[in-house]
């Protein structure tokens, strides 16, 4: 049993069961034994590897999306690049490298990274140590300072936590962690029915909800409705808010039971993009897309840019930049699953803001 393990069967023990999402933000959050708290993830000898790892193109898009991005908001005196969960700081060097071509958006820029983790804050620092804008770190987006902004979250909403709620024969039941009869961890149901929850589903049917979700794209979206501002969210998720559960733990690229060892595996969900965007304009925002990752890479110019790297390249790479560009916006890539068509991309802009690069006009016209 792993340490973090131990801390919640003794926790459960002393109060009694815990609700999913308070169990998923311990396991990823814990100050001492969280599983971002104390390590770096990525890579092929971590437990998943992210975009912005498989290639410097991902990054490279977003920094010029960005560049184009602040343009189209009226080209503000200043502006806050606000990046939220940066991982090891990969997309947002390859973003201020390819932002170079814009010298009145780098002018115009202050970085700020919203990073929770130590050791990835170190990371980060690490891989912007040359970064020529001023990078400030914050550990909740609240002390970001106020002022036109965007913001990047790229495969950050699914590391926040889900809460599920089950149909039982007489209404809708939260699932919560508990102790099962040896004292293990164990899911159970909650005693009371949520009487407030009407929705019709069979008995069994899952409903997954990410309160924090919903409150921080509320916040965000407040701020960009103020103006000059806008946000990417990329992530992988559903289009359309639906029954069913997406809770998955991941271990060294493989799965695992959730409750088996809390804060040794990558705990995520399925995005629910529809929720998002609903927290957005009800905040008073504009909200553009979801569009595919694959859609959105491809508009913004991938191929080219892989084409034009390829011209630097030997065999081998250029072999390794087909397969990553395969990866990034395809659906599937031999056996293996690509990123193109489960992920997603969604921008926030200010109610009557321009189209933004990658996105369509109502109707499929860019
Ligand atoms: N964007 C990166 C990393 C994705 S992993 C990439 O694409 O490679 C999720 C990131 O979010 C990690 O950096 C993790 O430490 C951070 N994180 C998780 N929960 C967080 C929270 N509540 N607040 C801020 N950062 C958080």
């Amino acid at each position: 049993m792993s340490a973090l393990g131990a801390i919640l069967r003794e926790s459960i023990a002393h109060d009694g069961p815990m609700a999913l999402d308070t169990f998923m933000a311990v396991a990823l959050g814990h100050s001492r034994h969280g599983y971002y708290m104390t390590r770096d993830p990525f890579g092929a000898a971590g437990d998943f590897i992210t975009a912005p790892e498989i290639s410097q193109m991902f990054g490279e898009l977003i920094g010029l999306w960005a560049a184009e991005t602040w343009r189209l908001l009226g080209a503000p005196e200043r502006v806050h690049l606000v990046e939220l969960g940066p991982g090891r700081g990969t997309l947002m060097r390859d973003a201020l490298r390819a932002a170079r071509v814009s010298n009145e958006f780098c002018a115009a820029l202050d970085v700020h990274l919203v990073e929770t983790s130590p050791v990835l804050t170190q990371a980060q620092k690490d891989s912007l140590a040359q970064a020529a804008v001023s990078v400030t770190w914050h550990t909740s987006i609240d002390s970001v300072p106020d002022g036109p902004a965007i913001f990047i979250a790229n495969e950050f909403f699914d590391a926040l936590p889900v809460r599920h709620y089950v149909k039982a024969s007489d209404g809708w039941r939260q699932r919560l962690v508990g102790l099962d009869a040896q004292g293990a961890l164990a899911f159970g149901l909650a005693s009371d029915v949520e009487v407030l929850i009407k929705a019709e589903a069979p008995v069994g049917s899952v409903l997954e909800l990410s309160p924090v979700s919903q409150l921080l794209m509320t916040q965000i979206a407040a701020r960009i409705a103020k103006g000059q501002s806008a946000a990417l969210v990329i992530d992988y998720g559903h289009v359309e808010t639906g029954f069913g559960e997406t809770l998955q733990a991941l271990k060294k690229h493989q799965r695992v039971n959730p409750l088996d060892e809390p804060g040794e595996a990558d705990l995520t969900a399925h995005v629910d993009f529809a929720a998002l965007a609903r927290a957005a304009s009800g905040a008073g925002a504009q909200v553009l897309g979801p569009v595919t990752q694959g859609e959105f890479l491809l508009r913004l110019g991938i191929a080219q840019r892989a084409e034009a790297l390829k011209r630097k390249a030997n065999e081998e790479q250029a072999r390794d930049i087909d397969l990553a560009l395969a990866r990034l916006v395809t659906e599937r890539v031999g056996q293996a699953p690509g990123m193109g068509r489960l992920f997603k991309a969604l921008a926030i802009t200010p109610p009557g803001a321009p189209i933004l690069p990658g996105f369509l006009r109502e109707g499929g016209q860019p």
